[in-house]
């Protein structure tokens, strides 16, 4: 199925910023396969072996060994119209290196079968063992997703409803206002040494991050601010 809406809310977050980075750079892909049900990956695994064709996966469905039944992974195609899987100008391998760039795990980097349109969330590791042992269902796991984060736009503008400290990394340390560069300077007050951007500073939201139940935002500079933090909204979309 190619809805996106099906998937973890975190890879969402990471299609949105995926997509904003490829189109950066000439890059134009369309989003394939996304969530798959038993019956689908059966039908995938059966070809190669009882139906004609190559074979695609190494998954069985009743297994749910594939990442897609899980929710984690995406494939994606060439939608410029050269040809969905023309590799042509080392395209698949393009995407690949940014979705890495941005922690995503690529299929590409496997070795049976190498899966070059194929993307994932990599914290259970680039198999789903880990999440069968810890859920044993695709549903289980599923119940645990936070959906909160889907409330926030990759790409949109938003305004501080209150101080706050920029940090280096999600709840990480506060930058030092002798170190902040001029353009948030302007927007800032000094506090104890630290960089407090003001109340109402506006900032474009480039990814999300959660720690320990809080939400983190990067801002296009490269800092981040607290979205959702202690319960409390941090930071409101203006465009
Ligand atoms: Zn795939």
């Amino acid at each position: 199925m190619r809805d996106i809406k099906q998937l973890h809310p975190q890879l969402q977050l990471k299609i949105a910023e995926l997509q904003l980075l490829c189109k950066k750079k000439g890059l134009n892909i369309g989003i394939g396969e996304c969530l798959r049900t038993v019956a689908e990956q059966d039908a995938l695994y059966a070809q190669g072996r009882t139906k004609p064709g190559n074979k695609v996966t190494n998954a069985k469905g009743s297994t749910y060994s594939s990442q897609h039944q899980w929710g984690i992974a995406f494939d994606f195609y060439r939608n410029d119209g050269k040809g969905a899987y023309n590799e042509a100008g080392d395209f698949f391998g393009r995407v690949g290196a940014l979705a890495k760039q941005i922690g995503l795990g690529w299929g590409g980097d496997w070795k049976s079968p190498v899966d070059k349109p194929h993307i994932y969330l990599k914290e259970w590791g680039s198999t789903t063992s880990a999440l069968r042992s810890a859920y044993g269902t695709p549903d289980k796991f599923m119940r645990t997703w936070d959906k909160t984060i889907l409330n926030y736009r990759i790409g949109g503008t938003y305004r501080t409803t209150k101080p706050c400290y920029l940090r280096l990394s999600p709840a990480g340390k506060k930058l030092d206002y002798k170190n902040a560069p001029d353009h948030i300077k302007a927007k800032s007050t000094k506090k104890g040494g630290k960089v407090s951007f003001r109340k109402g500073a506006a900032f474009t939201l480039m990814e999300i991050a959660n720690k320990s139940g809080n939400l983190w935002g990067r801002m296009k500079t490269g800092y981040w601010v607290p979205l959702h933090y202690n319960s409390a909204l941090r930071a409101i979309i203006c465009k």
